[in-house]
């Protein structure tokens, strides 16, 4: 009688823990499926977009003249005075995940953060910064075929009353960037602009950074017009791709608010009527004329207000505001992805996995656990 009991007891034992195994299983599962294999099925959907190539090419040269470029914005990683380190993990796991699993996915030719890559740049100390950069350094880890550039924000060096040379220093160190940079792949030209730089008040690092702007339009200008026009002038400029350039900045162009932006990931409707404020929302419409003026640009992708949309400058002049790529700011981050050749571009946006749908799931699981 007490044999049979202890076999029984030791049956009923065994069910018990196979069951907390299976337990177990799921939620193991549902972690790897809500950190990892997510950003596969959800980046996998993405495709680069079609562009239009010139007819006289051949096939072959074709494929090797289309510049697949990512431009994504606003990745704010938090510093050490006003992050928590819980908030910090998470973000950075998810923009690491979401960042590594593009590369291997879509393997872009290069790829531009359009500023505000930290959050606390502009007051951290030279140490808060250097850890600051070694996470950076790590979550957006590139193979050396796949190019990585960083245009300056407001978040980096702070807004133009709080910028000064050491903060710009300690960037341009890491990022080799200043004032302003001309960066041609396979005949198309990116002018990166220093947009925080763009105050027209003639302050050392604003009158540093025209100069540079300006020598660059010089430069762009000679290779775009006729050979013996203006030989003399353009004798001793560097000859670039005879293309219109693409701009990128941190802040927008002028416009009055995003009352005309449209789509899934503008603006909230109660912040699109909001009036944005020259050289703090956007630049001054001085300094965007400037620009238009100096590059002629073809298209101009800019970041800043961490949501989409979509204007057209002197009737014809796009500029695409591309959303922060953190979750932190947003339910729905992307990135825009553009095939781009000297003469055309196409510009397609990858969603990363909504941050509501992760939670969503995880509820499910917990849920599932508590009624079995
Ligand atoms: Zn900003």
């Amino acid at each position: 009688m007490r044999s049979h009991l202890g076999i029984m007891k030791t049956r009923h034992l065994k069910r018990r823990g196979c069951f907390l195994l299976k337990l177990l299983c799921l939620l193991v599962l549902a972690l790897i499926f809500c950190e990892f294999v997510v950003y596969y099925v959800v980046i996998f959907q993405c495709r680069w977009p079609d562009v239009k190539i010139e007819a006289h090419r051949s096939s072959k040269q074709s494929s090797v003249s289309v510049v697949k470029a990512m431009f994504l914005a606003d990745t704010h990683l938090l510093g050490e005075i006003k992050g928590h380190w819980l908030d910090k993990l998470r973000r950075e796991w998810q923009m690491e995940r979401a960042f590594q699993t593009a590369l291997s996915l879509l393997q872009p030719d290069i790829v531009f953060i359009l500023g505000d890559v930290f959050d606390e740049g502009k007051w951290s100390s030279s140490q808060a910064w250097a850890d600051d950069v070694r996470r950076f350094q790590k979550m957006f880890w590139h193979p050396v075929q796949t190019e990585l550039m960083v245009v300056v924000g407001n978040h980096d060096i702070g807004f133009h009353y709080e910028m000064n040379t050491y903060k710009l220093k300690r960037f341009a160190k890491v990022f080799n960037f200043t004032a302003g940079k001309l960066v041609s792949r396979k005949g198309v030209n990116f002018v990166l602009v220093n947009s925080v730089a763009l105050e027209g008040d003639g302050c050392t690092i604003c009158s540093i950074a025209e100069a540079k702007l300006t020598k660059l339009s010089q430069q762009l200008n000679c290779s775009q017009e006729e050979q013996n026009h203006s030989k003399k002038r353009c004798s001793d400029m560097t000859q670039l791709p005879a293309s219109e350039p693409i701009l990128l900045q941190h802040y927008p162009l002028y416009r009055r608010s995003d009352a005309e932006c449209t789509g899934e990931d503008s603006a909230l409707p109660e912040e699109k009527n909001i009036p944005f404020k020259e050289k703090y929302d956007v630049l001054s419409k001085e300094a965007s004329q400037k620009l238009l003026w100096w590059f002629h640009p073809r298209l101009i992708l800019s970041a800043h207000t961490h949501s989409a949309c979509e204007v057209l400058h002197d009737g014809k002049i796009p500029e695409i505001s591309v959303p922060s790529f953190s979750w932190r700011n947003r339910n729905n981050p992307s990135f825009i992805m553009g095939s781009i050749t000297s003469s055309d571009f196409s510009l397609s946006k990858c969603f990363l996995p909504l941050e509501s749908s992760i939670v969503a799931m995880y509820c499910t699981a917990g849920a599932l656990l508590v009624v079995l």
